[in-house]
């Protein structure tokens, strides 16, 4: 894109925005913000607000980073949800996610090199690194799934130290889905599967930090996924729910999703929305 190109966009696009302030009464807002969500996604492009499908000014405090991290974004985490109080806090992954493949070439990378250092060696290697996932073994053997083989071929190495170190801890959480994705055995739900595994992580890290809130029930954390391939059902662009404060059984999260709208008396049981509703549980509350 050209810098002009850009500049126009800004100062036209924007003066479109500004001027609806006749329509939009910004003295909601002007002095604090009252957000109910506190939302971490990926910074990648592909993901903007308007895949939630609703306005999202003030209503959702956002933190973004490769690969939807809680542990890298403590600080502003704590803010929206300590200080503002707010009572969701939804971490959204997304399919074909560069950080998630980065992270699972460098697992399979790291454990290539180990497994080569066994062959001529009978001692672990000088860093003292242990090979701990056998699930990374049976992912290397025969009838290995195209997307390991894909992704093993990369060479992650080239990255930047700073992009290594932002990236890698992901492999804790992508090692653990590695193992499985040879049962799979379609592409697009295995890479999906991946960033569904490390949704599961960040959940599990955000339950460390604020189980308590939960427990008070102050704090509800959700889960996602941003499926833009078709992954998890034919419909692209779908965001699907897969975990609910640490629940991942599928049924389990269905059901909890059915009583937290059942609930919330604000919504109209007999209307067609909510009847809608009750059927989207059906295909987006859901899990690979
Ligand atoms: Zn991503």
């Amino acid at each position: 894109m050209e810098l002009g190109h850009f500049f126009y966009d800004l100062l036209v696009h924007n003066e479109n925005f500004a001027g609806k302030s006749k329509d939009t009464d910004f003295s909601v807002y002007e002095d604090h913000q009252h957000p109910p969500i506190t939302m971490l996604t990926c910074a990648d492009s592909r993901i903007q607000g308007e895949i939630l499908g609703m306005d999202l000014i003030n209503k959702v405090f956002t933190v973004r980073n490769a690969g939807n991290q809680v542990a890298r974004n403590k600080g502003s985490l704590a803010y929206a949800l300590t200080a503002l109080n707010t009572e969701i806090f939804f971490i959204l992954g997304h399919t074909n996610c560069g950080a998630v493949n980065f992270a699972a070439g460098a697992s399979l990378a790291s454990v290539t090199k180990l497994d080569k250092h066994d062959e001529t060696h009978s001692v672990e290697p000088a860093t003292g690194v242990k090979k701990k996932n056998s699930g990374i073994q049976l992912a290397s053997s025969k009838g290995e799934s195209k997307i390991i083989s894909m992704l093993r071929k990369s060479d992650f190495s080239a990255a930047s130290r700073e992009v290594q170190r932002e990236m890698l801890p992901l492999t804790i959480p992508i090692e653990r889905g590695i193992a499985k994705l040879v049962k799979i055995g379609d592409e697009k739900k295995e890479l999906a599967y991946l960033s569904q595994t490390n949704v599961d992580y960040q959940v599990e890290k955000a339950l460390e930090y604020y189980g308590d809130r939960v427990k008070e029930k102050k704090l509800a954390i959700v889960g996602g996924i941003y499926d833009f391939v078709g992954a998890y059902s034919n419909t692209k662009g779908r965001v699907v729910i897969t975990n609910i404060n640490g629940i991942y059984d599928k049924d389990k999260l269905q059901e909890n999703a059915r009583a937290f709208c059942e609930a919330d008396a604000a919504l109209d049981k007999s209307s067609e929305s909510y009847k809608l509703c009750q059927k989207l549980i059906e295909e987006k509350v859901s899990r690979i």
